[in-house]
Formats: C-alpha cells, structure tokens, sequence
C-alpha cells in the first residue's frame, strides 16, 4: 500500500498578529505531532536568535542562487527582505507521512495555494487593526518607520482572509494554539474519510 502523505498545514496572517509566539507555543507543547519547516531569509539575526534554529540566515547571493535553482517551495520579499521555504525539506517530510508546518507572510502563502491547493490554510486574525499597531510598537524592536510600513501591509494582508479555510483569532496565544491544534486534528479525520 502506497504510504499516506503528510499534512501542509500554512499559518500566515498580517505581520505583528503574533503567528510567531503562536507559533512557539504550538511548538513548546509535548504532543505536537507536526514538524516546523526552518526558513531561509536574508534578515539579520536579532538578539538571542540562532542560525538553523529560527531561520537559516543566508546573504542577498546565497538567497538568489536557491531562487535561481527552484530550491524554494514559495519566497517573498518582506519589508526589504527575503524569506523563503526549502521545497526538499517539505516534500521529503510529506513524502514520508509526516506533517509540516509552515509560518509565514501572506504574499508566501498565496504562492503555496496556487501550487498546492491540498495544503490547510489558516489564518491568524489579530482582534483589532488598533492592537495590532500597539503589538507592534510595544515590541520595541523596529523604528517607527518600520512598524507605519508593516501596517500598512497588514492592512492589505487583512483582505487576503478569503482565500484560507480557516480564520483562527488571535485573542489568547493559547487558546489560539489550541484552535490551531484542533483544526489540525479535524482536518487528519476529514480527509480519511475522502
Ligand atoms: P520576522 O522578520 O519578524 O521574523 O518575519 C517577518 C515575516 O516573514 C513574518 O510574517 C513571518 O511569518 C514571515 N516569514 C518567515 N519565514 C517565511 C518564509 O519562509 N516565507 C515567507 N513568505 N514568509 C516568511
């Protein structure tokens, strides 16, 4: 019998909307059954981040030459950066009947809908517009520039909510990461049935 595909499962949303910390506590729970595709992205490192752990951190050169050899399964380029998914490490990992969870910007996810439309989509909605700018001016770690340009993408980002199969707010970290992890397993049961 041929052996059952894993999962794609997509968590994207507007910048600031916290898929990151949700991310992290998904991750941190001992019964997570899903595996995080590591990014390749052109950013500096920030404080207290490592190299192969929360992204692979490539120069503009390195970045292009994976461009140029379709080693990416979907790339973006984010407030001035690239960010990128390594196709191999997912196919390899659904290949062998494992999921994988992909965290990433908007532009990215859409590239991933259209070439593989069996992925779940969800988004991660923050409650209000209002609280998402506060998010990001009270995480401290851009200027005022960056932050009035990451709004107005997130602003562009909200529309984009249509295209996904799921809308999971982000009222509570946790109970968000709960939503997520429930959605995960419905969706496993779902597609048996098919
Ligand atoms: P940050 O610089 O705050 O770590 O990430 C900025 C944005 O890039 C976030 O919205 C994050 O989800 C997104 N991101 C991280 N990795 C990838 C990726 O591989 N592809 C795309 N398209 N976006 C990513």
């Amino acid at each position: 019998m041929m052996k059952e595909k894993g999962l794609l499962i997509v968590l994207s949303g507007p910048s600031g909307v916290g898929k990151g910390t949700v991310r992290k506590e998904l991750f941190s729970q001992p019964d997570i059954t899903f595996e995080y595709s590591i990014s390749m992205t052109t950013r500096v490192p920030r404080e207290g981040e490592v190299d192969g752990v929360d992204y692979f951190f490539k120069s503009r050169e390195e970045f292009e030459k994976l461009i140029e050899q379709d080693r990416l399964l979907e790339y973006a380029e984010f407030v001035g950066n690239y960010y990128g998914t390594p196709v191999d490490y997912v196919r390899d990992t659904i290949n062998d009947g494992r999921d994988v969870f992909l965290e990433i910007e908007v532009q990215g996810a859409r590239q991933i809908r259209d070439k593989f439309p069996e992925g779940l989509f969800i988004f991660l909605a923050p409650p209000s517009l209002s609280e998402l700018e506060n998010r990001l001016i009270h995480r401290g770690t851009e200027s005022s520039h960056v932050i009035a340009n990451r709004v107005e993408t997130a602003k562009k980002e909200l529309e984009m909510m249509n295209l996904y199969d799921y809308v999971v707010e982000n009222d509570q970290v946790k109970k968000a990461s709960e939503r997520i992890k429930a959605i995960v397993v419905a969706e496993h049961l779902r597609r048996e049935r098919v």
